[in-house]
């Protein structure tokens, strides 16, 4: 008798993590898994600020597959999903066909342009490592530019920051340590250079607590970032922004950090979304395919203690990949599904080198012991994904 077929779209935190549990969880020969992924790498997503800014190495957020998953226990198959036909139990992808009898969605997020004019072709965004690496070139290209051009041209040292949530503000956090070694690799005097953080919200980290807010505004602006709250990207075009109503701001570098939405994939091949989400049952499997299950940023979650969706987290990310893959075995043991609630631990978000602010269970942090605690939250991830090895390798060893 064939063996049921498991189909893991996305390589992910969800993906990845649904992937190295079964291998761990399912019985030799119980299940054939195939896992997909567009490249032949997994990647760090919430370090991307990093290489984007240019101060981590791009390599630094890579973690080949083969070298975290047992390709004699699960197929690795690096191609690009193009479309799934659910109710077929087919998935198109770009260089073929995949059957399956279980499917996890785990194909990410994608930036959520809330039809902004000139948005999707003039705005750069933190995505994946081809997307941080171009911006990381591309302002390093601006500041070289610079000395070459006959009359001063303030808009390449301009950088704009659309959207100060985590995303943004962790970006201009980086951003602040790279400007100052940027200026002393080209010659710039550090005043021409401006970072621009624009938020719609009348503050920074709307609904994050008020005093770690001011603590990351106070800090920032030290390092010379501006915030420009309670105003609106209202368009981006190719040699700057409109904010508010008619105010023009030349910049040859805007990165929108405004919000994400699930992988239109989701949406495209037919699934009930919100925002590109899948409003999930509580084990995860979508509303209308029994055998479909949704993990990490396609997933929309509903708190039920404030009747408002999750926001869209590694945390909650890797915390599904253990139920769903526990549900995944369940089904095929011909036995119930069971139901999963995050179980959020905190927030952790790096201000530059050395400097964070977050909140673990009631207890704020700051500073180097919030720094510290970050890196700690990322190096347990290292270790459940590929144990001390990869810790070793890949992890951030120096917490102060
Ligand atoms: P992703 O991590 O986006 O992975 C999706 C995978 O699918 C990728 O490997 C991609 O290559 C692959 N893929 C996409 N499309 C296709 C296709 N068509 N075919 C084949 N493969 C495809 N969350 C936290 O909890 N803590 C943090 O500190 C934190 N920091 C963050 C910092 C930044 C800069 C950003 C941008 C996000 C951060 N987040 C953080 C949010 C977190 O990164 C996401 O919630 C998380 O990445 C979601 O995981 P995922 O597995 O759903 O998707
Ligand atoms: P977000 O939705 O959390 O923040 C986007 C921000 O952009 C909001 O503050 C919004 O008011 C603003 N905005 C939207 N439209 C705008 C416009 N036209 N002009 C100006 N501002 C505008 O998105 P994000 O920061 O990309 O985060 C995505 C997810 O990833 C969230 O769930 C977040 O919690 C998570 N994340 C977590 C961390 C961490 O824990 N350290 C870091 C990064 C991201």
């Amino acid at each position: 008798m064939s063996r049921p077929k498991i189909a893991i779209l996305g390589a992910g935190y969800g993906g990845m993590m649904t992937a190295v549990r079964l291998q761990k969880e399912m019985g030799t020969n119980e299940v054939e898994v195939t896992l997909v992924n567009k490249h032949d790498y997994h990647y760090q997503t919430t370090w991307l600020h990093e290489p984007a800014a240019g101060t981590m190495h791009h390599d630094k957020t890579r973690i080949m597959i083969n070298e975290v998953i047992d390709t004699n226990k699960i197929k690795f198959v690096q191609d690009t999903v193009v479309e799934v036909k659910p109710d077929e139990k087919r998935v198109i992808l770009k260089n073929g066909e995949l059957e399956y009898d279980y499917l996890v969605l785990s194909l990410g997020f994608e930036p959520a342009t809330f039809g902004i004019k000139g948005l999707k072709e003039n705005a750069f965004s933190i995505r994946s490592v081809d997307s941080v690496r171009k911006i990381r070139e591309h302002i390093e290209y601006q500041f070289a530019s610079y000395n070459n051009e006959p009359e001063r041209r303030d808009d390449l040292l301009t950088i704009i920051v659309g959207g100060a949530g985590f995303t943004g503000i962790e970006f201009v956090g980086e951003l602040a340590e790279r400007v100052p070694e940027l200026c002393k690799e080209f010659d710039i005097d550090r005043d021409r250079v401006r970072i621009i953080n624009v938020e719609a919200s009348p503050t920074v980290l709307p609904g994050f607590d008020e005093e770690l807010v001011e603590y990351a505004m106070n800090l920032l602006e030290r390092k010379g970032v501006e915030f420009r709250t309670n105003t609106m990207i209202k368009e981006v075009m190719e040699d700057g922004v409109v904010l508010g109503e008619d105010e023009v701001v030349k910049s040859a570098t805007v990165v929108w950090t405004g919000g994400v939405q699930g992988n239109s994939i989701v949406a495209d091949s037919g699934f009930e979304t919100n925002r590109g989400r899948v409003p999930v049952r509580k084990d995860q499997r979508t509303p209308d395919y029994d055998n479909v299950f949704v993990v990490g940023d396609c997933a929309l979650i509903i708190n039920e203690e404030i009747d408002r969706p999750f926001p869209p987290t590694a945390q909650i990310a890797i915390q599904a990949a253990g139920a769903v893959s526990k549900n995944l075995l369940n089904l095929v043991r011909g036995k119930e599904t069971e139901g999963f609630v995050p179980d959020i631990k905190g927030t952790v978000a790096s201000l530059g080198k050395g400097e964070a602010i977050g909140k673990v269970g009631n207890k704020k942090l700051y500073g180097t012991t919030a720094s510290a605690m970050k890196k700690v939250i990322d190096n347990r991830y290292l270790f459940m994904l590929g144990g001390p090895g990869l810790v070793w390798k890949k992890g951030k060893l120096k917490l102060f």
